[in-house]
């Protein structure tokens, strides 16, 4: 619970959900509540079922930071994470500001860079829905999540959704030079 990002974490029983969504009705709450039970059924055994929010974030921020969308709850499926921290496959979905005023539910593959330049993460999908037009949080945040179970059954591979990007692959690991008998 660092002070200064503001973040907190715990399972979504934890989430003070009526706090971050001042907005929202009781049955919308309790909307996003079995949506996202619903996604901690889906996740692989060893991927804890972990949500991130940010009370801060319950009001839009003012101005809008440039360049950052300000998430209010976020949670990520680790599909593929390498303890090193040089490749993952995860999926993410987040409640967050869109624009100014206006919220939204945003679900995405994410995948490491091994670009030339380093751009670290890579969304080789991404779906996005407001709400307000029409749309409720709950609907929302239902429909993001829904994007889940399909990206779930493709390969459990960061490969995959880099060649469906047409990203650079990872470089293989070089064979060892075969340099004669192994000294005994
Ligand atoms: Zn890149």
């Amino acid at each position: 619970m660092g002070a200064e990002s503001g973040i907190e974490r715990g399972t979504i029983d934890d989430v003070p959900l009526a706090m971050l969504f001042p907005g929202a009705a009781a049955h919308e709450l309790e909307h996003v509540r079995r949506v996202a039970a619903a996604v901690d059924a889906l996740r692989p055994d060893a991927d804890p079922p972990e949500w991130e929010w940010f009370r801060k974030h319950a009001v839009c921020p003012e101005p809008m930071p440039d360049g950052i969308t300000p998430l209010i709850l976020t949670t990520v499926v680790a599909v593929v994470h390498e303890e090193t921290g040089v490749d993952w496959l995860e999926l993410e979905l987040d409640v967050a500001w869109l624009r100014p005023g206006v919220p939204g539910a945003l679900a995405a593959v994410s995948v490491a860079c091994w670009c030339d330049i380093d751009h670290n993460t890579h969304y080789p999908a991404e779906a996005v829905w407001e709400v307000g037009t029409g749309l409720r949080l709950g609907d929302a945040f239902e429909r993001a999540a829904s994007r889940l179970p399909g990206w779930l059954a493709c390969p459990a591979d960061p490969e995959y959704w880099r060649a469906q990007a047409v990203l650079p692959a990872r470089p293989k690991p070089r064979r060892p030079a075969v340099s004669g008998p192994v000294p005994e």
